[in-house]
């Protein structure tokens, strides 16, 4: 890296290397000075992939839970280099592979002898999802419970989980959501940008779904490129709320391919099951709900 402008930080590089969080340093015009390992890590973007350029180019292209840029329009580490104020926000940012990781950002200004602001610091964490999300597969591997495709729950432990939470709802009572998601215009997608390509988009819109559900939630393959969500004692209202945000980070997903950002959208169905009905009732109401969205014009959720 350029040692020139470390805001005399460079003896605490090593250090920082040592920190399974992402740290990164940038100066007034926000250009990248630093990114330590834990940053490669959770971005999937090397130090000599971006140390050098402005965050503004916005690469990890963070957003809110509504979809807003916040590099345009409410960077927080703009502001805290604005006013000096620390900050703290729960962001999304945009993994190398396209996928949307959450994170909590807290950025602090970097001050000269002078106490001038001549940059600023942002150190980020994934609240510990990834390595639970990492143990999972792992477990749920040997019990041949992994789609090999997405690497997240297959049919079959889609269907067990459906089982388990219609028997707490006969026993306890506990309300969960189901949400039917599928990708739209996939046959298109892939017509035009090949298989290869669209199994990539799988990949993405699974890691994003996966990423962004509760941990006692599941995401699971239901089949091509069709997706469950399962959804723990939960009304419809906040079911309605996350598969919106589910639905929006899907679409501000993206991958880079010869330069080119592809992105899909979805459309979801979702209910809350009753404990008059079966769970495959409660699977079948949420798919007429997705089809509901398609027929309304895709990239939509419906409930009922
Ligand atoms: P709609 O918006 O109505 O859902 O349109 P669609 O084109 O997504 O739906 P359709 O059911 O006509 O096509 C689904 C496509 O998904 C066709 C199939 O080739 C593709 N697909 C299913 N599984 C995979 C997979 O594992 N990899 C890839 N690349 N494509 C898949
Ligand atoms: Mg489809
Ligand atoms: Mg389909």
């Amino acid at each position: 890296m350029d040692k020139s402008v470390g805001f005399g930080l460079e003896s605490s590089h090593d250090f920082l290397n040592q920190l399974t969080n992402g740290v990164y340093l940038v100066d007034r015009s926000r250009r990248i000075k630093f990114w330590n390992r834990g940053a490669e890590e959770l971005t999937g973007y090397a130090a000599s992939d971006v140390v050098g350029s402005a965050c503004s180019d916005n690469f990890l292209m963070h957003v809110d839970a509504e979809g807003h840029s916040l590099c345009l329009f409410g960077c927080p580490l703009e502001a805290t280099m604005n006013d000096g104020q620390a900050r703290e926000a729960e962001v999304f940012l945009r993994h190398r592979d396209g996928h949307r990781v959450p994170v909590l950002v807290r950025t602090s200004p970097i001050r000269d002898a002078q106490g001038h602001i001549v940059g600023g610091i942002e150190v980020f964490d994934d609240n510990a999802a990834r390595a639970s999300m990492r143990e999972e597969i792992g477990a749920l591997r040997e019990l041949a419970l992994v789609d090999a495709l997405t690497e997240i729950g297959n049919r079959r432990y889609a269907e067990a989980a459906l089982a388990a939470r219609h028997a707490e709802l006969d026993r306890y009572g506990w309300a969960y959501g189901v949400l039917m998601i599928d990708v739209d215009h996939f046959k298109a997608f892939n017509d035009r940008y090949g298989h290869a390509t669209g199994d990539r988009v799988l990949r993405m819109v699974a890691t994003t779904l996966k990423s962004n559900v509760r941990t006692y939630d599941v995401a699971g393959r239901w089949g091509g490129e069709e997706f469950i969500g399962i959804l723990e004692k939960i009304t419809v209202d906040e079911l309605a709320r996350r598969a919106e945000t589910l639905r929006l980070l899907v679409s501000a997903s993206s991958l880079t391919v010869d330069g080119v950002a592809l992105s899909v959208t979805v459309s979801i169905g979702g209910t809350v099951a009753r404990s008059s009905e079966t769970a495959a009732e409660a699977v079948r109401r949420a798919d007429e709900l997705l089809h509901q969205s398609k027929a309304a014009g895709r990239n939509r959720c419906s409930f009922g």
